[in-house]
């Protein structure tokens, strides 16, 4: 949680009574660089940050709390106040047909996302939907809404590339009033940049159908640039709601603050995959956790630099952003770092990573010593090979660090899953990883 999370900022502001411009300022640019790591615009951080320092200034710290703690409770509620605070719903209120209209730039996620809602629409809400495309310019475009539409047995008005968007999204209410259909989704041409022809085709399709819904799509990916894209949507149209795609990559929905700061509008939805079934409810808790996530591996990063030479720290750092081939040897060398760092169970709580899974929950400094010592007493191939540890090695590894052999098949079995979370780290980025670990 939060609290731990950023524990080792926070730690030399115990023992005061009030939070003062001093004693948070190590804490406020932890926060500060969490969030410009996360992508988050400059400016947006740059205003949070002094939200979260009003705030903080002067708050009383109850008898029962750190002075810490009392500063995270103020990051962790601006955070989640900025997000939101409770998920938004498809809004339907209206009289039947009711439109969902999809704004955002190519390659965002319209139509996939569209898809996406007509599944979640017929599934669990039971509605009867029609799918239309208006994105004349690329004959495909409209293609793949109609092969989205049939794998989900849903109804797909067809269009060609001759006709005019309004024309198409007229006939396709037309249509949807006189079959009944609850909802009808219109899916719109984006373009590469912010355009004005663009613009001024999705103004107008909204001035004609006074959609319920007008959802602006964008990819989390863009990072810094998102801002921009969502100020000029918001400008132009009255926008209800946002769905954020691509948060199954690396992105650490950054984007996520910045759109919502400039367009104050609720994320009602995340993309969580290229696949008719990863659209997943918006919850700002969990974003806000997510957009400071990496914060601990920064302060690691930080505190490694303070406490261990240089080199090795940017060869760790190395190691966590790439996920290189981790052996044995580094697994020791992590664990004298961390001595240095202050104590295994200080580091227990910051460190997301390799050592973090290896090391069994509640390990003391006795356990950790015994971890050594059977490391210690293994060849270097052996370190770098641990595979070509067969039963008579493991017993001379034994008897030389003086533990028994389940216990040299423990450690083995911790660095296995070591191993695999570093994979983790290097494939889906660290983001993912965390969020496993949240569960
Ligand atoms: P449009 O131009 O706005 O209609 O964008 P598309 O719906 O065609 O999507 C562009 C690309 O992004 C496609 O390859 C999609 O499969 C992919 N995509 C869309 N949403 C997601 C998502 O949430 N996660 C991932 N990984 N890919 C997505
Ligand atoms: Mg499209």
């Amino acid at each position: 949680n939060l609290t731990t999370r950023l524990a080792s900022v926070i730690k030399n502001i115990r023992g005061q009574a009030r939070l003062t411009e001093d004693n948070i300022q190590d804490a406020l640019r932890e926060v500060r660089m969490a969030l410009l790591e996360a992508d988050v615009a400059l400016p947006v951080v740059k205003d949070f940050i002094n939200d979260v320092k009003q705030k903080a200034l002067g708050v009383e710290v109850l008898q029962s709390l750190t002075p810490g703690q009392a500063f995270i409770g103020v990051v962790h509620n601006e955070l989640t106040a900025l997000m939101g605070t409770t998920h938004v719903g498809i809004n339907l209120a209206t009289t039947p047909p009711a439109i969902i209209l999809m704004a955002g730039l190519q390659g965002s996620g319209k139509t996939t996302s569209s898809g996406k809602l007509a599944k979640l629409l017929t599934e669990q809400m039971k509605k009867k939907v029609l799918l239309v495309s208006c994105d004349v310019y690329r004959p495909a475009a409209i293609e793949q809404l109609k092969t989205l539409a049939s794998q989900l047995g849903v109804d797909f008005f067809p269009s060609t590339g001759e006709q005019k968007p309004l024309d198409i999204a007229l006939a396709a209410q037309d249509y949807a009033k006189k079959h009944y259909h609850d909802v009808l989704i219109v899916d719109t041409a984006g373009r590469l940049g912010i355009d004005e022809v663009m613009m001024n085709e999705i103004s107008e399709l909204h001035r004609s159908l006074n959609p319920v819904e007008t959802l602006f799509v964008v990819d989390a990916m863009q990072g810094q640039d998102a801002i921009n894209t969502a100020r000029a949507f918001n400008d132009t149209l009255p926008l209800t709601g946002i769905i954020l795609t691509k948060l199954d990559g690396d992105s650490r929905g950054g984007a996520a603050l910045s759109v919502r700061h400039v367009t104050g509008k609720p994320i009602k939805f995340i993309g969580v995959g290229e696949k008719l079934t990863g659209l997943e409810a918006f919850h700002p808790e969990r974003m806000a956790s997510r957009v400071l996530g990496m914060g601990d591996v920064l302060s690691l990063i930080e505190d490694a630099q303070r406490n261990v030479d240089h080199a090795e720290a940017a060869r760790f750092a190395d190691k966590i952003k790439k996920g290189k081939g981790f052996d044995l040897e580094d697994f020791k060398a992590q664990i004298q770092q961390m001595r240095k760092m202050g104590g295994i169970s200080a580091l227990m709580d910051k460190l997301p990573g390799a050592a973090g899974a290896a090391i069994p929950a509640g390990a003391d400094e006795k356990a950790v010593n015994r971890i050594e010592g059977i490391i210690n007493a293994m060849t270097p191939q052996e370190r770098s090979k641990p595979e070509i540890l067969k039963a008579s090695r493991k017993r001379r590894i034994a008897a030389g660090a003086g533990v028994s052999v389940q216990e040299v098949n423990r450690l083995l079995k911790q660095f296995e899953q070591a191993q695999k979370m570093m994979k983790m780290m290097s494939k889906g980025g660290l983001s993912k990883m965390m969020r496993g670990m949240k569960g």
